[in-house]
């Protein structure tokens, strides 16, 4: 059945038709008009949503529906990097891409008008590691795409981006504040702006409003990204150690005694616990309420991040940017539901398949 051939009144949700459903040749009403499921509460905010050659499937599908159903949502970048000396995995170790998937994977997202960025998170990275042939690769692949922008959490590495490959722009990212325990800090915050294009703040930084007031009081808002949906723990008190067991898995991912250490590390922060827990205080993650992500933007704040990686399913991905990016409003959410059901049947292949039934939206654990 063409596209042509669709009722009218299905328009919403093409996908859910079965080849069956009965045509018709009444004349087609007046598409809805594009943009109504925008929130004009958060207009002129500046997307980055991550994804990249983790979850590509989710992010081309929601990137080619906002394009196509509400353009005045401004989508400005997708992030993402490769398994590599310089990033981290959060869950399972992903499997070694060649050169040529990433380049099709960033060119996939640079032809529909939306920059690419690299996203090189880990923070513990020495100086015999600057060789990383996968890092070094990608850099070189993008040379000349067009702001191309490069997040970095390690000071080692931004100076060697800078030397060796001066025509890219610096970003800091949220692994370096919590690395260099840059929380809080008025000071480390002004140095970053003056060094990076722009900061992705601390979890913590970014849910408190009083500190935000104080930030932007020094510096523009514009310089700095706000992560909205962080999974850890709110005001998790072991962030730079779960960083630190991510590298040492990355530096030696044989040995196994690491792996425990990193669950075991969990456990202790109680990190795992923020999907079950009862206790909305105790047990809650660093998700920013609709409200929070309104006062950061009556503040002045308009680069809001949605981070993959600890998202476990690429269905739950794809289910966090229409939350996330789409309008709120109740009255809206029967349409929402059908733009999301539409699109989520056009990603293949969602993730491996394991033994549990539910396994492709939520539990990964491969540690
Ligand atoms: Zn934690």
């Amino acid at each position: 059945m063409s596209q042509s051939n669709i009722p009218t009144t299905f328009v919403l949700a093409p996908n859910l038709l079965s080849p069956s459903a009965p045509q018709t040749e009444a004349p087609r009403p007046a598409f809805p008009p594009p943009n109504f499921l925008a929130d004009e509460a958060l207009a002129d905010v500046r997307w980055s949503i991550g994804g990249a050659l983790l979850y590509d499937n989710a992010v081309i599908e929601f990137l080619k529906f906002v394009r196509s159903e509400t353009p005045a949502i401004h989508i400005r970048d997708v992030f993402g990097a490769p398994p590599a000396q310089w990033t981290l995995d959060w869950y399972a170790m992903r499997r070694l891409i060649p050169p040529g998937d990433f380049t099709a994977s960033a060119k996939k997202i640079i032809e529909l008008q939306v920059d690419f960025s690299l996203d090189f998170d880990n923070p513990f990275i020495t100086e015999d590691r600057l060789d990383d042939v996968v890092g070094n690769t990608c850099l070189r692949s993008l040379s000349t795409a067009r702001n191309a922008r490069i997040y970095v959490a390690s000071e080692i590495l931004a100076n060697y981006i800078r030397k060796q490959f001066p025509q890219f722009k610096l970003h800091a990212g949220a692994n370096k504040v919590v690395a260099e325990n840059g929380q809080g800090d008025l000071d480390y915050y002004c140095r970053s702006a003056e060094k990076f294009e722009t900061t992705v703040l601390h979890a913590n930084d970014a849910t408190d409003t009083a500190f935000l007031e104080k930030l932007v009081a020094r510096v523009p808002a514009d310089k700095f990204e706000i992560v909205v949906n962080d999974t850890c723990l709110r005001n998790c008190p072991l962030r730079r150690e779960h960083l630190d067991a991510l590298s040492k898995i990355r530096n030696a991912p044989w040995d196994a005694s690491l792996l425990q250490q990193r669950h075991a590390l969990l456990g202790r922060a109680g990190c795992e616990n923020v999907i079950a827990s009862p206790d909305n205080a105790t047990g809650r993650a660093s998700m920013l309420t609709r409200e929070e992500m309104k006062r950061a933007y009556a503040l002045g704040f308009r680069n809001f991040k949605i981070q993959a990686e600890k998202l476990r399913s690429e269905v739950a991905f794809f289910w966090e940017l229409g939350q996330r990016i789409l309008s709120d409003k109740p009255e809206l959410w029967h349409k929402k539901s059908a733009f999301i059901a539409s699109a989520v049947n056009n990603i293949h292949a969602p993730v491996p398949v394991l033994k549990s039934g539910t396994s492709a939206f939520v539990l990964r654990k491969y540690d």
